[in-house]
This record gives structure tokens, sequence and C-alpha cells, in this order.
């Protein structure tokens, strides 16, 4: 189906599916249980949006299929682990016109990007370079919503707006330094805002579900796609 956008540009609408099934399945692919399961079609936005892909010492697969010079230490993280950075064109170099190159080899942060949860979070995607992306996420339309689909649109929409006030009170190293981790970092949270009477509780009280839902965080890259996913 084809719509205008606000700006009166032609879109194309993709079907999201439902939005609590969608939050099952993106949390346990942020567990590493499996891949991201997300109906790109023929979408490469996210490997041409000037993103940095964090690789982690333990992808051996994937740090064997890239080639080192196209890697380097990930600024604020251990030893090990590194960023593939991307062309002059934004585009990440493993990139080919037939799509990724090492696709079944690429990195976690690949696999577990989802550009949906900007969709469902409502995070706004608006950093530079980013604007493929933007434009992929307004097409995203998820399933007409049942009482859990509301429950979950709400809590997530509250851990944004509890990450954005109360940023203080989050573990070091969880701050989001870009839209697509306080997307992800939502989503990692939700649990504590499932429950509709939340904001009556002390905020002591859910600062402390917060800590124990993140656990002590490594350093973060400052980009990063997905486990960050691609920062992205
Ligand atoms: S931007 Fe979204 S739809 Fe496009 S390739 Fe990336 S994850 Fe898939
Ligand atoms: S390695 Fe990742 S960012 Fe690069 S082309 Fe493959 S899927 Fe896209």
């Amino acid at each position: 189906m084809t719509t205008m956008d606000d700006e009166g540009l032609e879109t194309e609408e993709h079907s999201a599916g439902g939005l609590a099934d969608w939050l099952r399945g993106m949390r346990s692919a942020l567990r590493g249980e499996h891949d991201a399961d997300v109906p790109c079609g023929g979408c490469t936005a996210c490997c041409r949006s000037s993103q940095f892909v964090h690789i982690g010492p333990e992808e051996t697969d994937a740090l064997a299929a890239i080639p080192p010079a196209l890697l380097f230490p990930a600024p604020q993280m251990p030893e090990g682990h590194v960023l593939m950075g991307y062309d002059w064109q934004g585009r990440c170099p493993m990139l080919t016109d037939a799509g990724c190159s090492i696709y079944e080899h690429r990195p976690r942060t690949c696999r577990t990007y989802d550009c949906r949860v900007f969709a469902a979070s409502g995070v706004e995607i608006d950093d530079a370079g980013k604007e493929m992306i933007a434009a992929r996420v307004r097409q995203w339309r998820f399933d007409d919503p049942s009482a859990a689909d509301r429950r979950v649109q709400d809590a997530l929409r509250s851990a944004v707006r509890y990450i954005r006030e109360h940023g203080d009170l989050l573990p070091e190293g969880s701050e989001p330094v870009t839209a697509t981790r306080l997307a992800v970092l939502a989503v990692e949270i939700v649990e504590a805002f499932l429950d509709p009477d939340w904001e009556s509780q002390p905020l002591d009280v859910t600062a402390q579900a917060v800590r124990v839902t993140l656990g002590p965080r490594p350093p973060q890259p400052g980009s990063g796609a997905g486990q960050p996913p691609r920062d992205p």
C-alpha cells in the first residue's frame, strides 16, 4: 500500500507484525538466542548509513572474514574489541551490489540489528547520515494492536521517558549516547515498566529494578549497531 509522508513524499508500508511478538523476538535476539528476523526485503539502508560495526574478540568467524586493515580498536572498550568503519559514501566495505558479501559470517552487531526498534519505541533516528534508515522506519506498520500490544507500547514509551529523565540512575556505562542505544536500552529495561502502576512506586524502586535488569555493564562503543545494533 502506498501512502504519503509529512513532506508529501511517496512511501510504501511494510508489515512489522504484532508489537508484543516483536518485543519477545527482539529481546531474545539481544540475549544472543537467535538472529534478528527482520523482513528487510531488498533494503540495505543500515549497511549504507555511515555506521561503525562493533565486533567482539569472541566473534572469530566474523573476524576471519573481514580484512584486518578494515578494523581498528574500539574506543573505550577492552582490548580485542574492534570497529569496522565505512567508505566515503557511508557504505560498509563488506557490502556489494548483491548484498552483504560475508552474510553467513556477519558480525553479531549486524545479526541483532532491527530498525523496527525505532518504530516500536517511538525514538526518532535523526542522526546525520541515518536518513535512509529513518525513511525505512517510517514505512513500518505494526498490526492493529491487541491489549498486549498496547501494554507493550505504553511500557516502551515509559522506558524511553525514564531514560531521558533519569539517565543518571542507570548503571555506569549504560547511558545511551545515540538514538539506537536509547531505543535498544528501552527494550532491555522494558519489564520494569510493564506494570501499569510503576509510576506510583518510589523512584528508587524503579531504578533498582532497572539496575537488576541491566547488571554490571561493560563500556559501550560510541557508535554501534544492535548489541548495540549498528549505530549506528
Ligand atoms: S534498515 Fe531495517 S529494513 Fe533496512 S536492512 Fe536494515 S534492518 Fe533491514
Ligand atoms: S557486514 Fe554488516 S553492515 Fe556490512 S554489509 Fe554485512 S550486514 Fe551490512
